[in-house]
């Protein structure tokens, strides 16, 4: 199959394009590049490029009317919380206007398979834990208000146009491929697990504890860290389902239990033997104190098991990763 990947250049999404180059799918990546790495397309990944945004209709018309695509998934959005909270326009305009410009060309060229990169910060503070997918969804900031109104959009477009689509709700994305090719690279860096890695490198000098009163067993907040290559598989298994003619869903990519901030710079420390400075510091506004997501529905539906719920593993590999990054 000829999928678009767009944000292919981007952490999750270049690990999804790797999974399905293993599969033997040909893939067109589209990225303006603004987050992501063109040195991972061109030196890792070595597919096509098209450098633009998921806005440019015209651009869009070209490569469907160059390729015959078959589906596409859609990383390409901006994703940093604070930013979306001060920059709200941008988030919606590239977000929501953005991904609407791209379905209504899917429409236009006749693709109706489409993969969307959701999260769970669509849930907002959830009411209880392990979430499933039919608890209430009411985001807290912009970012996650975005993605819900895709998801949105994308439920009227199966009633209207029968166009198919799987909603994957992500939890913390976190980890490198386990062969060491690609891993997580932002800049600015705001996830806890990198910023760690960082500070055991010696780039940083201490990581920041936000937050050590909260109604948890160690008062720092509980994440459900997700392997990047268990979310990658999870995109090539939406993939199968929607060819085996599956109707529109949603599915949360949670591992169903989560690590304190604390657990995750203790089990860095083991990992790297690094000494790893921790300040503890205010709480974050907008963190939840817990969020870790059911992978019931996924594991049921769609067939997906994650191969690397260890924290230690997902520890390791983002540290080689970072390491060979580092060089
Ligand atoms: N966190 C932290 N120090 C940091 C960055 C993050 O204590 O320097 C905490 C953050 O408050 C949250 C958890 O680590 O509880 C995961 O944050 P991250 O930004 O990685 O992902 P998020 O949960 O915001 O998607």
């Amino acid at each position: 199959m000829i999928i678009l990947v767009t944000g292919g250049a981007g952490y999750i999404g270049s690990h999804a394009v790797l999974a399905l180059q293993k599969l033997g799918h040909e893939v067109i990546i589209l990225d303006n590049l603004v987050y992501g790495h063109q040195d991972l397309v061109t030196e890792v990944l070595k597919t096509k490029l098209v450098i633009g945004d998921t806005n440019d209709s015209i651009l869009l018309k070209q490569i469907f009317n160059q390729h015959k695509i078959d589906a596409v998934m859609h990383f390409a959005a901006y994703a940093y919380v604070g930013e979306s909270v001060t920059q709200p326009a941008k988030y919606y305009r590239n977000n929501v206007v953005g991904t609407l410009t791209l379905l209504e060309e899917m429409l236009a060229a006749g693709v109706d398979k489409f993969i969307f990169s959701s999260t769970c910060a669509t849930y907002g503070v959830p009411e209880k834990v392990p979430i499933v997918e039919d608890q209430p969804q009411n985001p807290i900031n912009p970012y996650g208000t975005s993605k819900l109104m895709v998801e949105k959009i994308l439920q009227d477009f199966s009633a209207a146009y029968n166009f198919r689509s799987v909603c994957l709700r992500y939890f913390n994305a976190a980890g490198a491929d386990p062969d060491g090719l690609l891993g997580e690279d932002h800049d600015p860096e705001t996830h806890l697990i990198p910023l760690v890695l960082q500070t055991a490198l010696g780039d940083r000098e201490s990581i920041s504890i936000f937050g050590t009163d909260y109604d948890t067993p160690d008062g720092s907040c509980i994440r459900d860290y997700i392997h990047v290559a268990d979310l990658a598989q999870a995109h090539v298994l939406a993939l199968e389902y929607l060819e085996k003619n599956g109707a529109t869903d949603m599915f949360n990519l949670g591992n169903g239990h989560g690590f304190s901030v604390k657990e995750v710079i203790a089990t860095a420390r083991k990992i790297t033997g690094r000494e790893i400075k921790a300040v503890e510091c205010d709480r974050r506004p907008g963190d939840p104190p817990i969020l870790v997501g059911s992978g019931a529905k996924a594991r049921k539906i769609l067939g997906w098991q994650s191969q690397y719920s260890r924290l230690e593993d997902i520890l390791t590999h983002a540290w080689r990763w970072h390491q060979k990054r580092h060089q």
